[in-house]
């Protein structure tokens, strides 16, 4: 099937996207995590969204769930890794799962966690993003697996089994056990080495662990590495009043268009993204 647009991200930006969609009964599959955003329930209070007077980032996250839920939207629980123009619409990779679309709203949010060094020329040479997608490759082999939520800990515990060791690098508080061939390392990992391959990952102390592969499990992923050509303004998508960015029928809304960082704005950009794609898809039937 042929979707008429992908969301990817289920933060604000996406739920707003998604409830407008919804109400103009288009065919959409929408990505991301049924727990919505670490963005909504990590907030303390808010007191600048307009009919709430204040409220706790938990309650709203708790109001969004249920008015997803009353409109029988669902979400997909994947991550996506890639996308790329296909047969004159778009296919993206999220796992070892392959959705199609007509049209893309990207409502990713910004990264705060920094890249390690010499992590984007390393990967396919080792280094991964995907566990489902690369983790047969290291049966009994050496790997990293740095992990930015204890959401991922599953995928963690699934390259554990396949591996012969995990140097595991959680990059979030408070992480499980995973298994008896996992070693919780508390130093910061800084940089990937091996030229044709990967051959070890560096700490900030210096060291070098010897690995095959680096996998980085995080919340978001760079944006040129998930659509290669995506015209970007420093760190954020470059888009006009419509929310197009430079790659027709790719829409981005929130806060990975730019600051300032808010809910209102990702909401706001949200339902204007699915709008343009609505206009989109009536001029490109
Ligand atoms: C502690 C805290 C307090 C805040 N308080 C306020 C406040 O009081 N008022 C206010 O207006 N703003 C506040 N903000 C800012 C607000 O949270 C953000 O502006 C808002 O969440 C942005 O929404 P978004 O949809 O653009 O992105 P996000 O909320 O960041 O959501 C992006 C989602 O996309 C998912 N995602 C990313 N990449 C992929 C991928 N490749 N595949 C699938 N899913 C993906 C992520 O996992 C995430 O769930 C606060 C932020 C924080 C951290």
């Amino acid at each position: 099937m042929v979707f008429d647009t992908a969301i990817i991200g289920s933060g604000p930006a996406g739920i707003s996207a998604a409830l407008n969609l919804k109400i103009h009964e288009k065919q959409f599959i929408w990505l991301g995590s049924k727990d919505l955003s670490d963005k909504i329930t990590k907030a303390e209070k808010i007191m600048n969204y307009p009919g709430l007077k204040e409220i706790s980032g938990m309650e709203l996250n708790q109001a969004f769930s249920q008015q997803i839920d009353s409109m029988d939207i669902e979400i997909t629980e994947h991550m996506v890794n890639s996308i790329m123009p296909f047969n004159g619409h778009f296919a993206l990779m999220a796992g070892s799962e392959f959705y199609e679309a007509k049209t893309i709203i990207l409502t990713t949010g910004v990264a705060n966690q920094p890249l390690l060094q010499r992590e984007s020329e390393m990967l396919g040479k080792g280094v991964s993003y995907c566990a489902t997608c690369d983790g047969g490759l290291y049966r009994d082999k050496k790997i990293a697996v740095i992990c930015s939520t204890a959401r991922f800990e599953h995928e963690v515990k699934y390259l554990a089994d396949l591996a012969e060791k995990v140097y595991f690098f959680p990059t979030y508080p408070g992480a499980s056990k995973i298994s008896d061939n996992v070693e919780k390392i508390a130093e910061r990992p800084v940089s990937v080495e091996g030229q044709e391959r990967v051959t070890g990952i560096s700490l900030k102390n210096g060291e070098i662990i010897s690995v095959d592969g680096v996998f980085c499990l995080r919340d978001s992923i760079s944006l040129s590495t998930l659509l290669p050509g995506l015209e970007l303004e420093e760190k954020h998508i470059k888009v006009n009043r419509k929310m197009e960015t430079s790659v027709p029928g790719v829409y981005a809304a929130g806060d990975c268009t730019g600051r300032p960082y808010q809910y209102t704005k990702a909401v706001g950009e949200g339902n204007t993204a699915a709008h343009s794609v609505i206009e989109y898809l009536a001029e490109n039937r």
